[in-house]
């Protein structure tokens, strides 16, 4: 077939071919036809995720000091009682409006802003019926007329026990398990304000059209810190001077009112002086993140902070920072930052009538809270379009995965199907994975052709064993981005790629 015709694919619909096909992501129950916004992630995405985590946890989480940060595997599971408290229940809703023809339910924002490129953000169920009346506006699919609007709910009740059991939903956000054990930790811990509680693990939102592949489904996985701080201390982080100097890039709600979209660059230090940011914590959150993306592979002009504007924002926040991504299909939230206040404490010490403050200094104190929450499946989407690369003049197309990242590290392959060639390349293989490293063997096809295969998802080096190797105990690494070959001892691999992954040298250093 000429491919004449045909029209030119997306840079989304390529990515999202090759992730399905190259085992990063596909349907789950596929052979039962699936479940709309519910996905499985294969060898290589369950790989990437892994390691997209264990960065997260050093750079968030293990490394920190001052303040410490404490783990939390709570449960996924909530009583209705907590999320009623936490205001899920009554607001944690988005508005829909089907289609009185084919049936078809769809986000009325999502509806009008596409239709009529307008923002309705926190409009009222009556402003958005009165636009879709008055602009005429029907199914985008059918044509057919449409309901009104309602609240839908996201959250997915499930019945705990028996038929009169106990009403409970699958957690929305993993930060209220946090708000729940607060007290739990605190004393356990025997924790000073400040500290933080981190938590890894699935949040289920019942989104009305899930749509664009990973960016928006119906079970992700979040990575969250709530960090408690003592109120009179909120301008006080003690670990600032870290952080100070680094560059971070905000569009200000005054942009945004001028329909501005390059964004002001800044320092963490003069945000908070300058008062872009409500507080040093903020700011020490968004200048970690600015450096944790870059490093995994998205470029520092490709992502910015924006000031979500009031109507966006909930009534109690001191503020929220979205990092949003630019991406092919748009640019998209993969970070929510939110200064929650005392709020989720506060309500939570109404509602369940325990006392959930910390004395300090024979004083009662209901802490304040700043919040990241990091979404898994969003990042590892935009990690796989900001490092795709078309054909380099190399014949295929690749992926420029940071090596903490790849899904697999290196290739480790025979010069050609022959002993001991094999044998020697099966058991350097054996050894790497006995040390902990993410390798993998081919002996299937020329040099050439493994080499092609490891380009295309993302593996950063090959590692090929000739005669030499038999002879005097050398390999041949071949670097994935500058396509050099670098001569080593085979006693020295682990050590080798263990710095190459760290990021402790990098490939020019061997030749
Ligand atoms: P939010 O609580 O809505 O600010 O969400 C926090 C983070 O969770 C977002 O920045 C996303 O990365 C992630 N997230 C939220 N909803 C979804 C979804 N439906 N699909 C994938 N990721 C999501």
């Amino acid at each position: 077939m000429s491919g004449k015709g045909k029209e030119e694919k997306s840079l989304f619909e390529k990515i999202w071919t090759l992730a399905n096909h190259r085992g990063f992501v596909f349907p789950s129950a596929e052979i039962y036809g699936g479940i709309a916004g519910i996905y499985d992630l294969g060898p290589l995405g369950a790989k990437m995720k892994n390691n997209l985590i264990q960065a997260w946890r050093e750079f968030f989480v293990l490394r920190e000091t001052n303040p410490p940060v404490y783990e939390l595997d709570g449960s996924t599971i909530l009583p209705y009682e907590a999320l009623k408290a936490s205001g899920h229940l009554d607001s944690f809703t988005d508005p829909t409006v089907s289609c009185l023809k084919c049936k078809k339910w769809m986000r009325a924002d999502h509806l009008i802003e596409d239709s009529l490129d307008m923002y309705v953000e926190g409009m009222t169920l009556e402003q958005l019926n009165r636009i879709i009346r008055e602009n005429n506006l029907g199914c985008p699919d059918c044509g057919g007329g449409l309901s009104e609007v309602t609240f839908f709910n996201l959250m997915l009740e499930v019945q705990v026990g028996p038929a009169d059991g106990q009403t409970a939903f699958l957690r929305p956000e993993t930060a209220q398990d946090i708000f729940l054990d607060f007290k739990r930790v605190q004393q356990s811990m025997r924790a000073k304000l400040p500290f933080g509680i981190a938590q890894i693990g699935k949040s289920y939102r019942n989104e009305i059209s899930p749509r664009q592949g990973l960016i928006r489904v119906r079970e992700f996985t979040q990575m969250e810190i709530e960090m408690f701080i003592h109120p009179n201390e909120i301008g006080n982080h003690p670990s600032f001077d870290k952080v100070k100097d680094i560059k971070i890039r905000i569009l200000t709600r005054e942009q945004q009112k001028k329909g501005e979209t390059e964004p002001l660059e800044t320092t963490a230090k003069e945000s908070v002086v300058s008062k872009i940011l409500p507080n040093p914590y903020m700011a020490y959150y968004l200048a970690k993140e600015t450096i944790f993306y870059q490093s995994l592979g998205i470029p520092y002009d490709k992502f910015h902070f924006r000031h979500m504007m009031p109507e966006e924002t909930p009534f109690y926040s001191g503020g929220n920072f979205d990092l949003e991504v630019e991406l092919s299909i748009g640019r998209k939230e993969i970070i929510g930052n939110a200064y929650r206040t005392n709020y989720d404490l506060s309500n939570h010490m109404k509602k369940s009538g325990k006392d959930l403050s910390i004395s300090v200094d024979g004083e009662k104190v209901i802490p304040e809270v700043v919040e990241p929450s990091f979404g898994v499946e969003r990042a590892i989407y935009c990690i796989l379009e900001h490092c795709y690369r078309e054909d380099d003049g190399r014949g295929w197309s690749w992926f420029q995965f940071p090596p903490k990242i790849a899904p697999i590290t290196a290739l480790i392959l025979p010069l050609v199907r022959r002993e001991p060639l094999m044998e020697i390349a099966f058991k350097t293989y054996e050894t790497l994975k006995e040390n902990g490293l993410e390798v993998d063997y081919d002996d299937r096809g020329s040099v050439g052709k493994r080499y092609a295969r490891a380009d295309e998802i993302g593996i950063p080096f090959c590692v090929t064993v000739d005669y030499k190797t038999a002879e005097a105990s050398t390999v041949t690494i071949r670097d994935r981005d500058s396509r050099e070959q670098a001569v080593i001892n085979k006693n020295d691999l682990i050590e080798i790629l263990s710095k190459l992954v760290s990021g402790i040298i990098n490939f020019e250093k061997l030749l």
